[in-house]
């Protein structure tokens, strides 16, 4: 479904993505780990194009993101064409950016309305059913800030989910969390992947990949360093930087 193919991007001379190549199957999930600055929420907003990658391209379903080419040059697609790209991307951050002056019924219905996928009685209707989903059934009218972060992220999810996204984006998605507030959310995320969603998810939690991943990436320096099953990246790291990080975090 996600195919990266030679990725590059800098900001100024640093070179953050170097030649990125990236297969997701649908109904895969793949964690991406590596240090702090390696590059992985730039590779995440490449995928959506929220970055404008310098070199190489990203495709979802066989359509390159964000560009099309024409003569052998690539352009950019107008706005409106990136926007409806992205709205088969659902994309949850670690700040849960909710809308804090909108209850959680607003949160989940604004997307599909404003978009005109769905009528407002519809996308309610959507929105209770994805609040029983993520274990909020009975707070739709809650404001954000009534609840709880593990509470919040999961109205996120929920909001990403609304918009029937083919492919999930998670860019540490629980490191705001108070520790105790890990598990719920990385319980949706698994039940989310046990039902087929294609998920990209970027995270330090070790026994989330272990157990959901079907490919741990390992990103260092714009590169990536070790690709392939849970059990080999995580137990088995061929690279001296890789193993050093794996030390570190588990
Ligand atoms: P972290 O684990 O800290 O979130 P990361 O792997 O997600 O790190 P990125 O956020 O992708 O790393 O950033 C990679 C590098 O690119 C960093 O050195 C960062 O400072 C730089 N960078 C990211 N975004 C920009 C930007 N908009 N302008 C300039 N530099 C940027
Ligand atoms: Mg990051």
């Amino acid at each position: 479904l996600v195919r990266v193919r030679g990725l590059r991007k800098s900001f100024g001379s640093h070179v953050v993505l170097d030649d990125v190549d990236l297969d997701v199957h649908e109904g895969e999930v793949a964690v991406l780990l590596g240090p702090s600055g390696a590059g992985k929420s730039t590779l995440l907003r490449c995928v959506n194009h929220l970055e404008r990658p310098d070199a190489g391209f990203v495709q979802v379903g066989g359509e390159v993101i964000g560009y099309r080419h024409s003569r052998r040059r690539l352009y950019e697609l107008p706005a409106r064409a990136i926007t409806r790209q992205r709205a088969q991307i659902g994309m949850v951050f670690q700040q849960f950016n909710l809308f804090p002056h909108l209850t959680v019924l607003e949160n989940i219905v604004e997307g599909p309305v404003a978009t005109g996928r769905l009528s407002r009685r519809d996308a309610a209707g959507q929105a209770r059913e994805l609040l029983e989903r993520v274990g909020l059934g009975g707070r739709e009218q809650a404001y954000p800030r009534q609840l709880s972060g593990g509470q919040q992220q999961r109205v996120a999810i929920a909001r990403a989910l609304a918009m029937q996204p083919r492919l999930m984006l998670f860019d540490e998605p629980t490191s705001a969390l108070d520790p105790e507030l890990v598990g719920e959310v990385l319980g949706v995320m698994k039940d989310l992947a046990a039902t087929g969603m294609t998920m990209i998810v970027v995270t330090h939690e070790i026994g989330f990949a272990r157990e959901v991943a079907d490919t741990v990436v390992f990103l260092d320096g714009g590169r990536i360093v070790e690709s392939g099953p849970p059990a080999d990246v995580l137990d088995n790291p061929r690279h001296d930087r890789a193993r050093a990080f794996l030390s570190a975090v588990l």
